[in-house]
């Protein structure tokens, strides 16, 4: 069964394809025109915008998500704001710690929301992945991508970015959540 995944990106999309492997779902990229507008204010509104426009242009059913990092001393920025919160993914890593150079409670989590809808929008299911850890005080690692290398994952003393795309996908926000939809679709 194919599926349209609300992305542009061609590496997130293989990862998801990676942790469906052996599911029968085959995740496929939107049709051209594909251009949510993420106006929403929670990660919930997001995913749900970005799964109906992937549905409205491609006519199948559509899944999406909305990620990003939650840092409890910043009451939960940069949270849906995570992709622009400086303009490149090193500005983005140097901000972070540098806000939080004074910051004893380091305390941070990944949150990925993941909805699916059917070709004329209709929510069929909504869930929420997180992944708790903490904001190390200086990067390591250069595997993954944006905040992995300052995100050290709870239980464990390394960083997301020190991880193989296999442990990252086992414990990941975006890992957790859609094992949860290839649930729901089974
Ligand atoms: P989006 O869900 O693709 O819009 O991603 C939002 C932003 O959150 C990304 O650009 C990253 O900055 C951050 N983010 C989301 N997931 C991860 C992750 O697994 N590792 C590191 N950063 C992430």
């Amino acid at each position: 069964m194919k599926i349209v995944f609300a992305t542009g990106n061609v590496h997130k999309l293989q990862e998801i394809n990676e942790i469906s492997k052996g599911s029968g779902i085959e995740f496929v990229l939107p049709a051209d025109g594909f251009a949510p507008v993420e106006n929403g204010e929670t990660f919930e509104e997001n995913s749900l915008i970005k799964a109906r426009e992937a549905a409205r242009v491609s006519g199948m059913t559509a899944l999406a998500d909305d990620s990003g990092l939650c840092v409890e001393a910043l009451g939960g920025a940069p949270g849906i704001h995570s992709a622009r919160y400086a303009q490149t993914p090193q500005a983005r890593i140097d901000k972070l710690l540098n806000v939080l150079r004074n910051e004893q409670n380091r305390k941070a989590k990944f949150v990925c929301s993941m909805t699916l809808v059917d070709k004329d929008g209709n929510i069929l299911f909504q869930t929420r992945g997180e992944c708790y850890g903490e904001i190390a005080y200086r990067q390591s690692g250069t595997n993954g991508f944006g905040y992995d290398p300052i995100f050290r994952v709870e239980n464990t003393s390394r960083s997301m970015a020190e991880m193989s795309e296999e442990e990252k996908n086992e414990i990941s926000h975006r890992g957790r959540a859609l094992r949860k939809v290839l649930e729901f679709l089974k």
